[in-house]
């Protein structure tokens, strides 16, 4: 397809030799005529052919116009082609004839084209644009009526059928070039341009349709005549148009624009207009048929116009006050909305008791994300966040957006409907969110606070202060579990309020920019197995044999220090690197395993799983299969889980656990008493070693409460049939103490540190040979 440019020249030097043809005083004599006719079918193929080309490269609604569009010019062709044979055979032309019939396509196909230009993002429909169009067209033709069609009209009665035709014409025309003018006032963007070149085009066309009724009536229209230039600068025009719009359909302009004021007034102008001119006229040129049908259909038109303005009106309202309502981003209610909705359930819950809870959201570490990854990643983020939201409710519920990463979920119904709601969404966040091309975890800490019948008086405030409390409390603990106010969560939140409402606790570790560095490094680390595994010892109590060791990651860097794992495992839980972190870790574990086996050293292994693993239900296949690999006897392997994991336990991870134990696996419940840890834990859940956690144990020394703790819940552990762990031993006296409190495994920096695997095995064979045994444990 060709330039505009170069098209708009080429049909500026057509229309050059036009002009000349026209005007130059040749010696064609009567053959003027048939050159005239035969100029004006070739004229008639480019705009056909351009209009198609168009129709073919555009898609949608704008190929629907740009094909009426063909249709039209070629019905206006073959009237063309139709004319030439009438002057060329019958050396006269009918009129009316098919001729017009064909010419008439014309100005349907070009209305129908102009009604389907997209008109941008404009909040006027299609009806309106259509029914301006009627105005401003029965108003002009009110205006040429009674100044030049009336008289015309009424001086020429022979033949009526060739006056409705003509009149066809400058009618027809009037639509089009009013309707034109319509939607020019509105569009905006790239198709202005064709557009402008389409509505000259028609103008030309509508000023030599006057012209030639006008000639016709008074039979002193040929072919040659001056009022042709009009048809020639309209078909170019419109050839011209049909090129540009297919550039401008490569150009995205969507600019959102009220329109302006021009297309407000329009239709009302030539409506005065025609009041003017008709009021300036006699009487009896009023009363005729054609006025008053003629202005009945504008009066009614015009009330039309006004319904569909003010359906128009309701519908731009009802957008502003929906957008008012909700975040634009997410599209979930914002504060407004769920604050509305709030004090609506509260008056209920007053007037009747209705229960409702209040759930908040809040995500962890999403500034990390922003500031890592980038708004839009952020953006993505949050609503993913969004949709797993409003899966995790019923309909009646309301999820709303009230900060940057917080969310809050208005339930309709009490505690048990709301921590439905609640495990839902911590379920909702297991599965890492894909956001560009990265993994993330992301964590919610959650929030309820329920508005029970017992206490009709409680404020919308207070109910969400609850819930945000809550929400703090569970951020605070860094536990995915839901968490239900409390009365003493309020006690802790009024002895720490600074902390509690200012800015969450900062992530440990890193700053941003190194964090990303970081977490590079990383990936191609775990990609290339360069993580490391040391062994610390765990010694029984009694014999002092070496029964197992736990394996603990190492991350060694080229300058030759080694990084802990409180400095890389938040990268690896917050980017979704979990996985492949406990694949690598349970294959070194086992090789090394392996290699103690065949030294002959009989050493069981433990590793750590991080909780969201555990909830991944092949990793009881994928451990089988690892197992089978190394030959080893699933009794080789403890896995050790955080109680965090309990706190939320789902289905899921209690159905892996179980079947985990059920291959014979053992498994560990690690860092016991760090945190919430309930003793009906040891009851319920299938573990085979509590590992007393190394906080708990540093005090027993000195404080005779903490001892007499650790040996309730040895001799619980006993009687429930679990071995009892004990770890950060660092002294003797601990040493002797924990023996003496019954615990039958220790581990700790008295006994041994973290080895690497070959000095482990040397230590446990030197242990068998007894040098250890006796001094330490
Ligand atoms: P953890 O499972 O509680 O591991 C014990 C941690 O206590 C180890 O720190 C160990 O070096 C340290 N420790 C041992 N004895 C003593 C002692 O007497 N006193 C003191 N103060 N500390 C002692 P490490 O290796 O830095 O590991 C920290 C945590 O990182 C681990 O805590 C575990 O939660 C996590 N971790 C380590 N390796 C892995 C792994 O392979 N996978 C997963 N998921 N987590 C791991
Ligand atoms: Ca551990
Ligand atoms: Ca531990």
């Amino acid at each position: 397809m060709p330039r505009t440019s170069y098209v708009a020249v080429g049909a500026a030097a057509v229309f050059a030799a036009f002009l000349v043809l026209i005007l130059g005083d040749w010696p064609f004599g009567p053959h003027l005529s048939l050159i005239d006719d035969l100029v004006f079918v070739a004229m008639s193929v480019p705009p056909v052919t351009f209009s198609l080309l168009t129709a073919r490269a555009v898609e949608g609604r704008m190929r629907l116009a740009w094909l009426s569009l063909a249709i039209g010019l070629l019905g206006w062709g073959i009237g063309e082609a139709l004319w030439a044979y009438y002057e060329i055979r019958l050396h006269e032309v009918p009129f009316p004839s098919i001729a017009d019939a064909a010419y008439l396509v014309f100005p349907v196909g070009a209305c129908v084209a102009l009604l389907l230009f997209p008109v941008g993002h404009t909040t006027q429909s299609r009806w309106r644009l259509f029914l301006d169009g009627m105005i401003v067209a029965g108003s002009l033709f009110l205006v040429s009526w009674v100044t030049i069609l009336a008289p015309l009209y009424h001086s020429d009665q022979s033949d009526r059928l060739a006056f409705i035709v003509s009149l066809a014409y400058p009618i027809s025309d009037l639509v089009i070039f009013t309707v034109a003018g319509v939607v020019l006032v509105r569009v905006s963007g790239p198709y202005r341009l064709s557009l402008t070149l389409l509505t000259l085009g028609l103008a030309c066309f509508a000023l030599s349709d006057s012209a030639f009724v006008y000639l016709t009536a008074k039979s002193e229209y040929a072919s040659g005549n001056v009022i042709d230039i009009g048809w020639a600068a309209g078909l170019l025009l419109i050839a011209v148009a049909a090129v540009a719009g297919r550039q401008g359909a490569y150009e995205h302009g969507s600019a959102v624009a009220l329109p302006g004021w021009a297309s407000v007034w329009l239709p009302f102008a030539p409506l005065i207009l025609a009041g003017l001119v008709l009021a300036a006229k006699p009487a009896p040129l009023l009363e005729s048929r054609v006025v008053l049908v003629v202005t009945a259909l504008l009066v009614v038109i015009v009330i039309a116009r006004q319904f569909v303005s003010v359906g128009e009106n309701r519908r731009l309202v009802a957008t502003v006050v929906d957008q008012a309502l909700h975040d634009s981003l997410t599209g979930l209610a914002n504060r407004a909305l769920f604050n509305e909705r709030l004090a609506q359930a509260m008056r209920m819950h007053e007037r009747e008791g209705l229960p409702l809870a209040v759930v908040a959201v809040d995500l962890n570490d999403f500034k990390l994300v922003n500031d890592n990854l980038g708004h839009l990643v952020g953006d993505d983020l949050l609503i993913g966040v969004a949709h797993r939201l409003l899966n995790c409710v019923r309909a009646s519920d309301t999820v709303a957006r009230v900060g940057g990463d917080e969310f809050a979920v208005l339930v309709d119904g009490g505690a048990e409907t709301a921590e439905g709601v609640g495990h839902r969404v911590v379920e909702a966040f297991e599965e890492p969110f894909l956001l560009s091309g990265h993994e993330l975890l992301i964590r919610p800490s959650i929030g309820l606070a329920t508005a029970e019948p017992d206490e009709p008086d409680l404020s919308v405030e207070q109910l969400l202060k609850r819930a945000d409390i809550a929400m703090y409390t569970a951020k605070r603990s860094r536990a995915s579990a839901v968490q239900t106010y409390s009365p003493e969560m309020q006690l802790l939140a009024d002895a720490d309020d600074k902390r509690l409402f200012g800015a969450p606790p900062p992530q440990p570790g890193l700053g941003a920019a190194a964090a990303i560095q970081l977490l590079g490094k990383l990936r191609v680390a775990i990609e290339h197995s360069e993580l490391t595994l040391v062994y610390q010892p765990k010694f029984d109590l009694r014999t002092g044999e070496i029964v197992g060791a736990e394996a603990l990651l190492r991350w060694p860097q080229p300058d030759g220090t080694v990084l802990a794992p409180d400095q890389f495992l938040p990268l690896v839980r917050r980017h979704g690197l979990m996985g492949s972190v406990t694949q690598l870790v349970i294959g070194k574990a086992l090789d090394d395993a392996r290699s103690w086996h065949r030294a002959g050293a009989d050493v069981s292994v433990a590793v750590n799983l991080f909780a969201p693993s555990v909830a991944n239900v092949d990793l009881p296949e994928t451990i089988a299969h690892a197992l089978a690999d190394h030959g080893l006897r699933p009794s080789a392997l403890t896995v050790e889980i955080t109680e965090e994991l309990f706190m939320d336990s789902t289905e899921r991870t209690r159905t892996v656990l179980e079947e985990l134990r059920h291959n014979g696996i053992r498994i560990a419940i690690d860092d016991f008493g760090s945190g919430y840890s309930a003793l009906s834990y040891l009851r319920d859940l299938p573990i085979d070693e509590v590992k007393l956690d190394r906080t708990f144990i540093a005090s027993i020394l000195i404080d005779q409460r903490a001892a007499a703790v650790v040996r309730a819940v040895v001799d619980l552990a006993h009687v429930l049939g679990l071995t009892v762990v004990v770890e950060g031993v660092e002294d003797e006296q601990t040493a002797a103490l924990v023996r003496e409190l019954g615990c039958d495994i220790g581990q700790g920096f008295f006994y041994a540190l973290p080895l690497p695997p070959d000095e482990l095995l040397e230590m446990v064979k030197t242990a068998v040979s007894g040098s250890l045994q006796g001094r330490r444990c």
